[in-house]
C-alpha cells in the first residue's frame, strides 16, 4: 500500500529527553495514525545497515554512534500522501534550517541530533518498514 504509510523514527535523543509522548501527539495532531510501534536500542551492525546509503559520508561513524546511544522508537505511520507529509511537518535536517512548528525546530538539539527521522520515499519506506516490523505486525494490507 505504497503511498499511505511510511517510516519514522523517534530518535535517541529525543526518546531519552522524554519527548516520544509530545512528538506522538504532533504527529497524530497531523493526521498520522500508528499502524505499528516498539522501543528498539540498535547494534552498530543494526544502525550501519540502516544508513548504508551514507557510508562513506564524513559523519557516518558519528551518525551510527549517535543512533546506537541509546533507545528510539521505530513506527510506521499512516495516512493520505503519508511520505511527503511526514517530510513537511519534521522540518529540515538542520533545526537551525527548520521552518517555525516543525518536529526539528521544536525538538531537536543539532543537526546529528535532529529528533526524528523520515523515510525519503515510498520505496525507501517500503524497505524501512521492513527493516523494523515483520508484515503481520503492520496488519491488513502489509506494506
Ligand atoms: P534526513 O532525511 O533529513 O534525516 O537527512 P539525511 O538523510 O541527509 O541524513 C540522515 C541523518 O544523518 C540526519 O537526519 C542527521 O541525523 C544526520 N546528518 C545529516 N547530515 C549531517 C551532517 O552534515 N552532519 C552530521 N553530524 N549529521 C548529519
Amino acid at each position: 500500500m505504497a503511498g499511505r504509510r511510511t517510516l519514522t523514527i523517534i530518535k535517541p535523543d529525543a526518546f531519552a529527553a522524554g519527548k516520544a509522548g509530545a512528538i506522538i501527539a504532533y504527529l497524530e495532531n497531523s493526521g498520522f495514525t500508528i499502524r505499528a510501534a516498539r522501543v528498539a536500542h540498535l547494534s552498530q551492525a543494526q544502525a550501519e545497515a540502516f544508513y548504508a546509503v551514507h557510508r562513506g559520508r564524513p559523519f557516518f561513524a558519528s551518525l551510527t554512534s549517535f543512533m546506537t546511544s541509546g533507545r528510539c522508537m521505530p513506527m510506521v505511520l499512516e495516512r493520505d500522501d503519508a511520505v511527503a507529509t511526514l517530510r513537511t511537518v519534521i522540518g529540515a535536517t538542520d533545526p537551525a534550517e527548520a521552518a517555525p512548528g516543525t518536529v526539528r525546530k521544536l525538538y531537536a538539539v543539532s543537526k546529528e541530533r535532529n529528533a526524528i527521522h523520515a523515510s525519503d520515499s515510498d520505496e525507501n519506506a517500503v524497505a524501512e518498514m521492513g527493516f523494523f516490523f515483520a508484515e503481520m505486525e503492520v496488519g491488513v494490507g502489509g506494506w
